[in-house]
């Protein structure tokens, strides 16, 4: 039986310019008890269709899946996820042997709101940011299965604390097509061990591949730090780049054997590498003025708008401490990844930060998300990730 959502007057229109969400306060009434996770279909005040899409709890009610009235099914899913691989095949991530790790789907950026997917080699790592796609996932491991073929052995599943935690869906973590214990996947050449098992994330930030080629290409000579540096891939490409040493820090124990071992993996016996289990702002506080590339790739410290100023503040804190200590002519590689805030606002918090170290500082690139991360033009909560390379004199 069908279930219905119906909008309040006049709350349509912001589904006519093609945004994926439905707010609960748009709901005028809904019709056939729809349970969460279940596909509902979306009518306006006059009964006309809308949308079809996940039925959720919360602040968003509906996420869209199509604005036609079409059937959610296997060939839905093969249709959506062989796009999503054609735009990943022609910006050249995918079906080379240079780099066969990269984000499949990201979630509204490919019209499948709620899913992300990853790919390290032949093996898919999916998450469920929903209800209705936690619903649908074996039917979407399956069309992926059919649309990658040869290419695809395995597709983990890593939902456990991504799924709504009222949903209180008791999710584990593991295999739902086939089984891999290949861990190591290729990213522009470089060897990384992916620890999709226990690892942050999907098990690597595949986001950071093209900001990562950028530091490669200014590390000859450079004495590096790599500040947060988890699986250590900034350390990676500054190591082939011919940096002089490179320093790699992470707060946790994991992410120093992690590096560590993507080291060994590609520069077997290279002294010019050492990593350290330290706080960051410790480490910056008591560190010499040595390292004339540095890069900051913290954590989201906003991980809600509630927490704006708080975060805004810390990024302002963290580069200040970094400018402090550099010496004249270094290159800062500076990062933030919290959804919540936006380019100007965190270009602000770095310029807070360079005029309270007093220092002459020049901005050389403004980065970005990759391409294997696109953003759904009518969807612009869907741009999170932003960067600043900087000469600082
Ligand atoms: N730059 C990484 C991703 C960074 S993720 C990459 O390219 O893959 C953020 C990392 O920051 C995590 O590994 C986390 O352990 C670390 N971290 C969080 N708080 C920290 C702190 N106070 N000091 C040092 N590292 C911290």
């Amino acid at each position: 039986m069908s279930k219905f959502v119906v909008l309040r007057k006049g709350k349509e229109e912001s589904l006519k310019r093609f945004h994926p969400w439905i707010f609960s306060g748009a709901v005028h009434h809904i019709e056939g008890e729809p349970k969460e996770g279940d596909i509902v279909e979306v009518l306006n005040s006059e009964g006309r269709f809308i949308a079809l899409g996940h039925w959720q709890i919360g602040s968003i009610a509906v996420r869209v899946l199509t604005f036609r009235h079409q059937k959610i099914d296997a060939e839905f899913w093969k249709k959506r996820l062989s796009s999503a691989l054609d735009v990943r095949r022609s910006i050249g991530v995918a079906g080379t042997d240079y780099n066969n790790m990269y984000r499949l789907v990201h979630g509204e950026g490919d019209n499948l709101p709620g899913l992300i997917i990853d790919i390290y080699g032949k093996n898919a790592v999916m998450q469920a940011h929903s209800v209705g796609m936690h619903v649908c996932r074996m039917e979407i491991a399956q069309a992926l299965k059919s649309v990658m073929g040869e290419e695809l052995k395995a597709v983990y599943y890593k939902s456990e604390t991504t799924l709504p935690f009222k949903a209180s869906l008791g999710q584990e973590n593991g295999f739902i097509l086939g089984e891999s214990d290949d861990n190591i996947a290729i990213e522009n050449g470089l060897q990384f061990h992916i620890d999709w098992l226990k690892g942050q994330k999907t098990g690597f930030f595949v986001d950071q591949r093209d900001n990562r080629a950028l530091v490669e290409r200014y590390a000859r000579g450079r004495k590096v730090l790599n500040m947060f540096c988890y699986t250590g891939g900034f350390s990676v490409y500054a190591m082939r780049g011919g940096a002089e040493l490179v320093h790699s820090v992470d707060s946790s124990a994991k992410a120093v054997d992690l590096v560590n071992a993507n080291i060994a993996l590609n520069f077997p016996g290279d002294n010019r590498h050492k990593a350290f289990a330290e706080d960051a702002f410790r480490f910056l506080d008591q560190m010499d003025g040595q390292y004339d590339l540095v890069i900051l790739d913290p954590p989201a410290f906003a991980k809600h708008k509630d927490a704006l100023k708080n975060a805004l503040r810390g990024y302002t804190k963290l580069n200040a401490k970094a400018f402090e200590k550099m010496p004249p002519g270094s290159i800062l590689f500076t990062f933030s990844c919290s959804q919540a805030v936006n380019k100007d606002q965190f270009r602000m918090a770095v310029f807070t930060a360079a005029a309270m170290a007093r220092r002459k500082v020049r901005i050389l690139h403004q980065l970005h998300q990759p391409a294997d991360h696109p953003i759904n033009i009518y969807h612009p909560e869907g741009e999170y990730l932003k960067g600043l390379v900087l000469w600082v004199e």
